[in-house]
């Protein structure tokens, strides 16, 4: 290559990054040689202490702050603690908000259940959604007094499998169980639904 190693490394390490190729990592890299020291600077930083400045809230799974038990959506006192809307992962929270429509809590399963890939419900956080549920139910202070929890899985063979495993095991705990998706498109993924879509799929859910 006809530059220094230290550019060859950097973009051997930004291709690592999800859709990110050989031609973008190297645009990035001439990008950041033209950016000031104290900008590199902050990136460096940022970059460093990511992981320490952050956990799983211990309600739902989503990221928090690394000193708190509890991620922003639960510390608000304006959401519907009544209303709890599943998803795969955390990544799926990001539309959901967009569409300003939600006001409930989440519950983050951390993945879907698969069991060609060996992905059973004990796997997932599912147990914990059921404890939660059922501890609002039983009338002691909680966080949240869950009415209904809403099942918003992507609409392929694991979100549905997931989706009835869920219907199934909720049954029992007399609460109103709904499910979003189902206008969206087969095999559409939620973290990829325009704001109108998945704010119908919402209103619309049953
Ligand atoms: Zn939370």
């Amino acid at each position: 290559m006809a530059f220094p190693s230290i550019i060859q490394n950097l973009i051997a390490q930004l291709c690592k990054l999800p859709e990110i190729g050989p031609k973008a990592a190297t645009r990035l890299v001439f990008y950041l040689i033209n950016q000031p020291q104290k900008e590199l600077d902050e990136l460096s930083t940022i970059i460093k202490s990511l992981k320490n400045n952050i956990c799983l809230c211990s309600q739902c799974f989503n990221l928090a702050e690394a000193d708190n038990s509890f991620c922003s959506i639960c510390q608000d006192k304006k959401r519907d603690k009544s209303i709890v809307c599943v998803v795969e992962d955390i990544l799926d929270i990001i539309p959901m908000e967009k569409t300003k429509q939600y006001q409930g809590l989440y519950h983050v399963l951390g993945g879907l259940i698969s069991p060609p890939d060996g992905i059973g419900p004990e796997q997932l956080k599912i147990k914990e959604l059921i404890e939660r549920i059922k501890l609002s139910a039983s009338g002691e202070p909680r966080m949240n007094d869950t009415k209904e929890v809403i099942l918003a899985l992507n609409p392929t063979t694991e979100g549905d499998t997931t989706a009835l495993y869920l219907e199934r095991i909720l049954k029992p705990l007399n609460i109103k169980i709904t499910r979003l998706g189902r206008g969206l498109s087969a095999g559409a993924d939620l973290e990829y639904a325009d704001e109108n879509t998945l704010t119908s799929a919402l209103l619309g859910r049953k």
